[in-house]
């Protein structure tokens, strides 16, 4: 029986239109015909319209998007480049010692990425030339799947009743991933003891086109450059501090984020409303099944300090669709066999949870209050800013 799509995916954000897009623009995957289910998706965002989430997109996503065509969807004042990175310890100043300073003049590069905000980019990704010719689009949320491995026939079930068969159903559908666990696929996760509010400010010095970050230590604050002069914050900290900062009234926060910045930024003004966000450390224990195969947050969450998990998830598209193109080629029949999808799981398996690794230690080194561990975070990120061989690595690893 031939089934209504050979790849179905499950979620349209970020990670999902993504995928859709290289799948869509893949030359060998030319035949296949794909759907994307998403009970809500965007809608050009009007003019002067602002989403307090953002992400810093590296060099390799950079590329990724491209080839999906969404990144040439952009227009220019849409992203915003920062050609300097500038982290510092609490007890610390970005002057002083026990601060690190990344600069793309250090790399060859014209900077070290951009800041989007991400319904722009979810946007940029639907309006893609290749997605619109040749992905359906089925608005509503999944609501059950079988997977069938001998006939390799899985049937999605739709919250409209719905019922839409696929060769390959892809999970794209964020942390809480309903497809996951209805594919039956386990997780390691444990929340942290923070919560990231976001939020847009207007400062009184300019950001210089920099990214900031000063470790406290409940938790992070950045505070990443926007294109029209405003920054975009991400202050992780404790979750009942996080209530009481959504909470507070606009001048009692503006203090306080004046305060945990270290006054480096003089006035700040409140430019957009507020939210918060919990945050987690996960990681799945198997990224496919037969018939299934899991992409972005719904195979992995990490702590967002590094601004590192879009990236991961847009990794796993290139990764996936390059394995599908190769697997159609050499096996056009069996193109969608569990040995392909294992491919693809030992290739990203291991680069994100090492990502993930490195991350939490870097967090639980930063976000705490023993004495010691500031000597050798002081100490640490002293040595680092001093040696050029390791900070042009660790950009060209944040870079992807
Ligand atoms: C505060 C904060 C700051 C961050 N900053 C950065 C950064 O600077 N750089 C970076 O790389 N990453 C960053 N991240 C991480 C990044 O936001 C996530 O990795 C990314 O959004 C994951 O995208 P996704 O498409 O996998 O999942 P999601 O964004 O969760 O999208 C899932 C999609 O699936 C849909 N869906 C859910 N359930 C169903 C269902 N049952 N049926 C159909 N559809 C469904 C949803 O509607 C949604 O559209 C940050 C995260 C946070 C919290």
């Amino acid at each position: 029986m031939k089934p209504d799509y050979d790849i179905l995916i499950i979620g349209g954000g970020l990670v999902g239109a993504c995928v859709a897009g290289l799948l869509a623009a893949s030359q060998p995957l030319a035949g296949l015909k794909l759907g994307v289910v998403e009970a809500n998706p965007p809608s050009q965002p009007p003019p002067g319209a602002i989403d307090i989430r953002v992400s810093a997109i590296s060099h390799a996503s950079q590329k990724i998007l491209r080839t999906a065509g969404g990144w040439q969807q952009l227009a220019p004042d849409q992203t915003s480049a920062y050609v300097e990175m500038v982290v510092w310890d609490a007890t610390s100043h970005p002057d002083r010692k026990g601060s690190i300073h990344f600069s793309a003049a250090n790399t060859g590069e014209p900077d070290l990425g951009h800041i989007v905000e991400n319904r722009r980019l979810q946007w940029a990704l639907y309006s893609a030339p290749a997605f619109r010719e040749r992905v359906v689009l089925l608005r509503a949320s999944l609501a059950g799947l079988t997977f069938d491995e001998g006939q390799g026939l899985n049937t999605a079930t739709l919250s409209d009743g719905r019922r839409v068969t696929a060769r390959l159903i892809v999970g794209a559908d964020g942390a809480t991933s309903q497809s996951r666990s209805l594919a039956g696929i386990d997780v390691t996760a444990r929340r942290y003891n923070q919560s990231a509010v976001v939020t847009h400010v207007q400062t009184e010095r300019p950001h210089r086109q920099t990214a900031w970050q000063r470790f406290l230590p409940a938790g992070p604050l950045a505070f990443l450059p926007l294109a029209d002069g405003r920054s975009s914050i991400v202050w992780s900290t404790g979750p009942e501090h996080a209530d009481q900062l959504v909470a507070m009234s606009a001048d009692d926060f503006e203090r306080a984020l004046q305060v945990a910045s270290d006054d480096v930024f003089g006035g700040i003004k409140l430019d957009a409303p507020r939210a918060r966000f919990p945050l987690q450390f996960m990681h799945t224990r198997e990224y496919c099944r037969p018939g299934f195969v899991l992409v972005g947050d719904a195979a992995h969450a990490i702590h967002p300090l590094a601004g590192q998990g879009v990236n991961l998830g847009f990794a796993d598209c290139a990764a996936l669709a390059e394995t599908l193109a190769e697997s159609v080629l050499a096996s056009p029949a069996g193109w969608a066999d569990r040995r392909w999808l294992r491919r693809y799981e030992r290739w990203r398996k291991r680069d994100n949870l090492l990502a993930l690794t490195v991350v939490d230690a870097i967090g639980r080194l930063f976000s705490n209050d023993d004495p010691r561990l500031k000597f050798f975070r002081k100490a640490g990120l002293d040595m680092l800013d001093r040696s050029a061989f390791a900070k042009r690595i660790l950009i060209s690893e944040a870079s992807g």
